[in-house]
């Protein structure tokens, strides 16, 4: 795992330096934000430790000209004051984590190593159960090969399941996650949208991979 890590204060840099490389990492240190963007446009960052307090451009400014690029690398907020606003702002600029100023080297690894789970998580675009795949860039959805048409609310509700595969997932949390309501329309709308899918991807296939939880949900996974 490749990590930047941005921060003018050379005491600092250094001790964030050792400390991830002691723990396995590969470290590039920048001290100012220009010298940071030029090096994340050019190497491939698993994730970045960004120090807010900069001289020139500062942290936030950065997060957004990355994010600007579209260049999704996990990022990692430090900052003196832990002030609510200020991680709020940063979070909002699309940070993906933060942490105030002083911290404990432990505490930083373990976030950076959280760091880097996300970035290979947000890069896993291919759901699978079995031999069904949701590509999420594409949208594309296949069952032994074969191509699965979906409406919009179809795919959503295939990508919510495929995500909690294995897990049961509840009217509600369905309800929620797939048709955005807060409250229970009293319809059995879930249940209708799951019968279309189920057609769709489990009528001549075995096994069977969408599950009915009696009384409890639904759950997608290879055995029943
Ligand atoms: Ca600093």
């Amino acid at each position: 795992m490749r990590v930047l890590v941005v921060e003018d204060e050379r005491k600092t840099a250094s001790f964030i330096r050792k400390a991830l490389q002691a723990e396995g990492f590969a470290v590039d240190v920048c001290p100012n934000g220009d010298d940071a963007l030029a090096a994340a446009s050019h190497t491939a960052f698993d994730g970045v430790v960004l120090d807010i307090m900069l001289p020139g451009r500062d942290g936030l400014s950065v997060l957004r000209q990355l994010r600007e690029r579209r260049n999704a690398t996990p990022v990692l907020l430090l900052s003196a004051r832990g002030e609510v606003n200020e991680r709020v702002e940063g979070l909002n600029a699309g940070a993906d984590d933060y942490l105030p100023k002083p911290f404990a080297l432990a505490e930083l690894v373990a976030r950076v190593r959280a760091l880097g789970r996300r970035g290979a998580e947000a890069k896993a675009t291919v759901l699978r159960v079995a031999d069904l795949t949701l590509d999420t860039v594409t949208r594309q959805a296949q069952r032994g090969g074969a191509a699965v048409e979906l409406t919009a609310r179809e795919y959503r509700l295939l990508e919510f399941l495929l995500r909690s595969a294995g897990r049961i997932c509840g009217r509600m949390a369905i309800l929620e996650k797939v048709w955005d309501y807060d409250f229970d329309p009293g319809t059995n709308l879930v249940d209708v949208y799951v019968r279309r899918l189920r057609d769709k991807i489990d009528a001549g296939f075995e096994p069977k991979l969408l599950h009915t939880v009696r009384g409890v949900g639904y759950v997608l996974k290879e055995a029943p």
